[in-house]
């Protein structure tokens, strides 16, 4: 049985527990670690869980809202943490004590009951990953931090049943917002966040390889609303009995088991 449940999304702060039940032992993964330590305790907390139940944790890359306390937290709980070498470079040098695992494109990573396939996205980071989880045949996409979706994404997540998938941004309301020109193309770049209706296109094009449920993610306080891109997404997917919901900033998601 695989599940998930996000800590939070957004600028402010990210975080994802993927758990994975197999032959009685129990596997969790934190991807992204984008809180203060005692943001970190008090969220797992609520999730019925505490550090020593994480084994294992994924950076998708080097920024604030994705790194935020891992260097401290790993290090004191002892936890294995997997990044690129770039996500690695740009977060400086710091003294991982053995702790650190290199990740790369399309190489699988095996966690106890987890397969992890890490695969590139383009975003202004210096070696970007997200990350498809597997247990069994229960297959789960995390897609956040990305321009625009590419032919190898849409290829490493064909056949997920569940996704967390960023929709950032409505492209209306951040054209109007009183964000600087600067970035503004920032982040509707091809290099910056999806906005909601390329996230529905990547839906759609997963729908027929088995995609049922959405979490939408990392939206922008300023720049989207939850019924905007629930709406997105709805039109994108049509009939297909997909279940749509949002990942909130400050509380995340329930847990969701990813049905086969
Ligand atoms: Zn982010
Ligand atoms: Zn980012």
């Amino acid at each position: 049985m695989l599940r998930f449940k996000s800590l939070g999304s957004g600028s402010a702060g990210n975080g994802t527990v993927v758990e994975a039940q197999h032959g009685g032992h129990t596997t969790r993964l934190l991807v992204d670690c984008g809180f203060g330590q005692k943001q970190l305790d008090q969220r797992l907390a609520l999730a019925g869980l505490q550090a020593s139940q994480i084994d294992a944790i994924f950076i998708t890359h080097e920024h604030g809202d994705h790194v935020g306390c891992a260097p401290q937290w790993a290090l004191r709980h002892r936890i294995p943490v997997w990044m690129s070498h770039g996500t690695q470079a740009a977060i400086g040098p710091h003294d991982w004590d053995g702790l650190l695992h290199i990740a790369r494109d399309t190489s699988a990573i095996d966690v106890g009951g987890l397969q992890l396939t890490p695969f590139t996205v383009p975003h202004d980071a210096r070696e970007p990953l997200q990350l498809c989880c597997r247990s069994g045949d229960a297959q789960l996409g995390i897609l956040t931090d990305l321009g625009h979706a590419t032919p190898h994404v849409l290829q490493q997540l064909m056949g997920c049943q569940a996704m967390l998938l960023e929709c950032n941004h409505d492209t209306e309301l951040l054209a109007a917002s009183r964000y600087p020109a600067f970035l503004k193309q920032r982040v509707g770049g091809m290099y910056g966040h999806l906005a909601n209706q390329a996230a529905a296109e990547i839906a759609q094009a997963l729908v027929d390889g088995g995609l049922r449920h959405i979490m939408a993610a990392h939206l922008s306080e300023q720049n989207n609303r939850p019924e905007l891109a629930l709406a997105a997404l709805a039109a994108a997917v049509g009939c297909s009995g997909l279940t749509l919901g949002v990942a909130e900033a400050a509380t995340g998601t329930d847990w969701l088991a990813v049905a086969v």
